[in-house]
């Protein structure tokens, strides 16, 4: 499994914006970690490398904020979903099978929502400093295994 060891918030955020601009219509990122692993830090990453111009929040209290980049991105944040109905009560469908990105926080609050075809990235805390953090990436479908291989051919140690 690909992993990449970061050692500050901004270099997390970088991942992120190579991510972002690598990332094609309808793609679906699950970013898993504890409250303060650096989700939203990745997330605000992904809308730089997307294009995405001016402050991106973090959407706890709104579920769902919408940017436009060089593509639609919709980040998600379902720590304070009810359930699977409120979800659904959103329209959740338009967003994760449309032609935009969609990045979830949180995403096992809805694990059986999810689908199949997506981005998973863990997000953990190191032992080594306060600030380390591995980031591992588990694609599901050829195009997103083919897109975190070009993805780790672009991060290098020290950038
Ligand atoms: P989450 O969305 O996972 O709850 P946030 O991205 O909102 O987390 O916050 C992560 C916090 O951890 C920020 O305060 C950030 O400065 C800090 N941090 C420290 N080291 C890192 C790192 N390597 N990557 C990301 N965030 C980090
Ligand atoms: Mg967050």
């Amino acid at each position: 499994m690909p992993v990449i060891k970061t050692t500050t918030p901004k270099e997390t955020a970088c991942v992120g914006k190579k991510l972002g601009a690598l990332l094609r219509p309808g793609d679906v990122v699950c970013l898993n970690g504890d409250l303060g692993a650096g989700k939203t830090r990745f997330a605000q990453g992904v809308a730089c490398g997307m294009g995405v111009d001016g402050p991106v929040t973090s959407p706890t209290f709104t579920i769902i904020n919408e940017y436009l980049g060089r593509l639609p991105l919709y980040h998600m944040d379902f720590y304070r979903l009810e359930d699977a109905l409120e979800l659904e009560d959103l329209g959740y469908e338009e967003y994760f099978y449309g032609s935009g990105v969609t990045v979830i926080e949180w995403p096992e609050r809805v694990a059986e929502l999810l689908p199949a075809v997506r981005l998973d990235i863990f997000i953990d805390r190191s032992p080594e400093s306060e600030e380390a953090r591995n980031i591992s990436f588990v694609p599901y479908g050829d195009d997103l295994t083919g897109m975190v291989e070009e993805l780790m051919g672009l991060v290098c140690v020290g950038d």
